[in-house]
């Protein structure tokens, strides 16, 4: 990496070039921009909120406010941003209390994500306590505030993403939970999907969510304006509460606090543990999150395993019909609701439809043999579609959607050899410099196509004079200055922060540390022992394990578990339940010795030193494959070498 300080680069943020303000004008035209229904609907039922939704933690450090968004209430956008994509954003800055019909109710606009608080004869039910606890307990406070304080008997979570369980100890405690005062009822594999989804690819994640929901850009006409499910993610403790009840199969039923709960399984749509519910006291059917107002991810930017467009279809469908016609509002964990039994029918069934019209199409195209890049050219939504506001691509678009779906099915190669073992991007970037000219030639052409309004193909072309020498400023500012413009017409807020989060690093170069924890303590302490063990074989460094041969046993006291742990060929592999005598070395520990370790509160050296590990056997192999592990710092490069 260069020294980026080093580099004479014009760094700041520049205004909407003549094309893109005509492309934005256009939208005006294009959108039912008259039809105002979601304006009246996001502050339906509203009751109260905090001033501009800020909300600081004990220390007084803030966790979330609103107050940097004030520039929303202009009613036409600027320049600078995709008329849509402003409404959408001005939608999101709703935020407190709001009664969706008189018993159940939202806390909206306090994170990304929103909390549903179902009362019962006594209590309450909560259904995603947001993202971090400062912010669900301010939440639920503002609720006691205007409706009684009472206890809560269940949290819910819908689905096994953070923004639907990180704050739960701001709503119940492990006292409660382990006194059966308050039950925790999630999705069947609710933990397993956490663990699969972001405790291995973690630190990878981490870095690459920062493009999805630019949270390190500044906020404004030329910065992050929304992340399309909301404004962006609270930055307090992100905590977890392991589930005492797991949901299993379609139509099971749950009482609480005298509420009956129907649930409708959806695993492996928005996430591999999902699930819809209806409240038949209320009439209120919860969609969780795969009928908000947009088109959601079908692969988000962060990374994740790809997600299945047809169940995502059939899971709608399926709630449509058994609850669709009784339904007088549909909620979600994000956005906001929709009432009215006949509209609820409505929206359900052209949501139904936008995922299965964009997944059947894709695949017809592609059985004609065309490529994602012509595909997602190609495809086209129906007006009957895409004349709705609900179904406009925030956070997903049609156009990377359907690379996602041609992803599922054929994966990522396209069957073009030429494809199959390309350069990798700094060999290759130095190639095409060379065959075009020389870096100065190609800025040449660039800046002619810039001026053209043709950004997606300076990006392109640049990204190679960038990856063949990245101390190149004039490379850099351009490019930058392409993002930008291409962040200006975008109607995704998802593909606004990766152009603008582009732009800010080619200006300032990556960051240099990032605030928060890959994974959060708590995801860790719920995580099985054969999830740490398949964490620590992703963190050995392949090169120095060569040669070297370590077999070790792990006896858990606290929890009657035993491993072998097997370093062999470079690999580090583990078998559950067994023992061998061969071992170098046999360790004896609680698990919770173990857990102090992976949150670095302590290190083996001192446990075993302060006798908390019992070693018999050679120690010195413990601390020689500890020596053998990776650290990662999610700050690596992304649009440069
Ligand atoms: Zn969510």
């Amino acid at each position: 990496m260069v020294d980026i300080s080093e580099l004479s680069i014009d760094r700041s943020a520049k205004p909407a070039e003549p094309t893109v303000k005509a492309r934005n004008q256009d939208v005006y035209g294009k959108l039912p921009f008259s039809d105002r229904q979601d304006y009246a609907d996001v502050e339906r039922g509203f009751i109260a909120t905090l001033p501009d939704a800020t909300i600081t933690d004990a220390s007084g450090r803030v966790v979330w406010s609103l107050k940097d968004y004030d520039f929303l209430k202009a009613e036409q956008a600027p320049d600078t941003v995709n008329p849509s994509l402003w409404r959408q954003a001005q939608l999101n800055c709703s935020n407190g209390l709001f009664e969706v019909v008189p018993g159940l109710y939202q806390i909206r606009g306090f994170d990304l994500s929103n909390m549903t608080i179902i009362e019962g004869d006594t209590g309450v039910i909560i259904v995603d306590p947001l993202v971090t606890a400062q912010v669900a307990k301010a939440g639920l406070e503002l609720y006691f505030t205007h409706r009684g304080r009472k206890p809560v008997h269940a949290v819910i979570y819908t689905h096994s993403h953070t923004d639907h369980w990180g704050g739960v100890k701001g709503v119940t405690s492990v006292a409660d939970v382990e006194a059966g005062k308050t039950s925790i009822i999630a999705p069947d594999g609710f933990l397993e999907a956490i663990a699969n989804e972001n405790i291995l690819p973690g630190p990878a994640m981490i870095r690459r969510a920062l493009y999805q929901f630019g949270q390190l850009l500044p906020k404004g006409e030329r910065g992050q304006v929304d992340a399309g499910l909301g404004k962006t993610t609270s930055t307090g403790a992100v905590t977890l509460i392991p589930p005492t009840d797991l949901i299993k199969v379609d139509h099971e039923k749950r009482v609480v606090d005298g509420v009956e709960i129907i649930f409708l399984m959806a695993p492996n749509s928005e996430a591999p543990a999902e699930f819809h519910m209806f409240y038949p006291r209320y009439n209120v059917l919860n969609m969780a999150e795969n009928a908000c107002h947009n088109f959601h991810n079908l692969l988000p930017f962060r990374g994740a395993e790809v997600r299945d467009a047809k169940s995502w279809s059939r899971y709608i469908d399926i709630a449509l019909d058994a609850f669709g016609g009784k339904a007088d509002a549909l909620i979600a964990q994000h956005h906001w609701p929709v009432w009215g039994r006949e509209r609820v029918v409505a929206y359900m069934k052209v949501q139904r439809d936008l995922y299965k019209y964009v997944h059947d199409q894709t695949l017809r195209l592609m059985n004609f043999g065309y490529t994602p890049q012509e595909i997602a050219e190609a495809v086209e939504v129906p007006d009957s579609i895409c004349c709705n506001w609900h179904t406009r691509g925030y956070y997903g678009s049609v156009r990377h959607n359907v690379k996602a779906i041609y992803q599922r099915y054929l994966g990522w190669y396209d069957a073009n050899p030429a494809n199959l073992d390309p350069l990798p991007p700094v060999d290759a970037g130095k190639k095409y410099v060379e065959y075009m000219g020389g870096a100065d030639a190609v800025l040449a052409r660039a800046r002619d196509d810039f001026k053209q309004g043709n950004y997606r193909w300076v990006v392109e072309a640049l990204k190679h004079v960038v990856f063949a020498d990245p101390s190149n400023a004039k490379a850099r500012e351009l490019q930058a200055d392409a993002y930008e413009q291409l962040s200006y017409q975008a109607e995704a807020a998802t593909w606004r922060n990766a152009y603008q989060m582009a732009a800010l690093e080619l200006r300032n170069g990556p960051p240099k540390r990032l605030g928060r924890n890959a994974v959060a303590p708590d995801a860790l302490r719920a995580l099985s022992l054969d999830t740490f063990f398949d964490f620590w074989a992703v963190r050995v460094n392949g090169a120095k394990a060569v040669g070297k041969r370590i077999i070790m046993n792990w006896h858990f006291t606290d929890t009657g578990q035993t491993f072998v742990l097997n370093l062999e060929n470079a690999t580090l592999t583990h078998r559950s339940g067994k023992a061998s005598d061969d071992a170098h070395a046999s360790l004896t520990l609680t698990r919770k010795v173990l857990e102090t370790i992976i949150v670095a509160e302590t290190t083996f050296a001192d446990a075993v030193r302060a006798g908390k590990i019992q070693v018999t056997g050679d120690v010195g192999k413990l601390m020689e494959i500890q020596g053998l592990m990776d650290t990662f710092e999610p700050t690596f490069a992304i649009v440069e070498p």
